[in-house]
């Protein structure tokens, strides 16, 4: 457990980034409108997990750490000038036929989308600055939008800008780290990252994810990098339904052993808490205490190889009611609390269920996973 100060990123500019809402029904031949329902991605599911942190009394036990917007060289690193250029554009258009401008397909966008995303980018580097600089000994960015699907010259998977990709850069080229571990728990495949890093052995990326979800055939065994980068993309595609067990047992079998090797000086985590038993978005059931055991899983671990530095960025987490708990639960080990929040399921059976499972399809998984990454890494 750490016994320093654990970093709080937020910034109310975040929740400029407004996805909207969907009321249109489409048919083969005109269409017809509903009540408006939040895009998955809504506004006030992080402002709800702001709220948790808030009202639970994590936000007084933790420090501020100052944001700032990232400039476009520190973006140039990974994406290309025309496409930073072009969100800017967009989002200075103004409402298109009553609607945003989507970068994407899923990935819409407000007037206050690009600050928020150049904001969200300089957070993910604040926090690595933060710890890197002994102000803070780990850190939590509660970061809107996420940017794990974020690639090169396109937004992807309501992600604009790569914060992981930047947070490892500035560790990097600012700290002069030459081994950086990601571990990206978010139940979609980080693909942003992965295409970051993939010929780069000094920033080891593992990704634990719903295999072939989104986006498709991403986060196969196969992808382990190219070049001198072989073997630094480390992935774990696990089946719908894998659960606590499941989870637990990647940490303890891959994640770990694969981290003790390559003894990172800094640990970054893309947590989104999409992989929990209530998203609509995944059928993964890991529940709150599954995200808090994973957390204080990785605390333990930068503790014994990295004094600690651990920075956490907000990724996914689509469930309204329960992402903010699982949250939360993840958040806490960073400062060795727990306030014993009671889980908003506690005695469900569908609680119980995410907590036991284990399947054999679980099971055939790991072991895969664990066979392939023999091949680079002793484990
Ligand atoms: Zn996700």
């Amino acid at each position: 457990m750490s016994d320093g100060t654990t970093g709080l990123v937020f910034d109310e500019r975040y929740l400029g980034h407004d996805t909207g809402v969907e009321a249109t029904v489409s048919m083969r031949d005109g269409s017809f409108t509903l009540p408006p329902e939040p895009h998955p991605s809504a506004l006030f599911i992080t402002q709800r997990i702001k709220h948790f942190l808030d009202g639970s009394g994590l936000t007084g036990q933790m420090h501020p750490i100052p944001v700032r917007a990232a400039t476009e060289v520190e973006l140039a690193q990974y994406h290309t000038r025309e496409y930073i250029a072009g969100i800017k554009t967009l989002t200075e258009g103004g409402p298109m036929h009553g609607s945003w401008g989507a970068a994407e397909l899923d990935t819409p966008l407000s007037k206050g989308s690009f600050e928020a995303a150049l904001y969200a980018a300089g957070g993910a580097m604040n926090a690595v600055s933060a710890v890197m600089e002994g102000t803070v000994r780990n850190a939590y960015a509660l970061l809107r939008p996420p940017g794990h699907h974020a690639m090169k010259n396109r937004a992807m998977g309501y992600c604009i800008f790569g914060n992981a990709v930047m947070a490892a850069h500035h560790a990097r080229k600012v700290y002069g780290l030459d081994r950086v571990l990601i571990v990206d728990w978010d139940v979609h495949h980080g693909n942003g990252t992965q295409d970051a890093f993939f010929q780069d052995p000094n920033v080891l990326f593992i990704s634990l994810h719903q295999h072939n979800w989104y986006p498709k055939l991403s986060g196969e065994l196969e992808q382990v990098g190219s070049g001198q980068g072989a073997g630094y993309t480390v992935n774990i595609p696990l089946p719908a339904g894998t659960g606590d067990r499941g989870y637990i047992a990647a940490f303890e079998q891959i994640v770990l052993p694969i981290g003790y090797l390559y003894q990172p000086q800094l640990v970054i985590i893309s947590a989104g808490q999409d992989a929990s038993w209530l998203d609509p978005l995944a059928q993964m059931l890991v529940s709150m205490d599954g995200f808090r055991q994973m957390s204080e899983m990785m605390v333990k671990f930068a503790e014994e190889v990295c004094a600690g530095r651990l920075v956490m960025l907000q990724e996914g987490g689509y469930s309204a009611p329960y992402t903010p708990y699982c949250t939360v639960a993840a958040v806490e080990p960073l400062m060795g609390a727990d306030l014993g929040i009671i889980d908003l399921y506690a005695g469900s059976s569908e609680l119980d269920r995410s907590q036991t499972i284990f399947t054999g399809e679980t099971r055939e998984a790991l072991y895969a996973a664990r066979r392939w990454h023999n091949g680079w890494w002793k484990i």
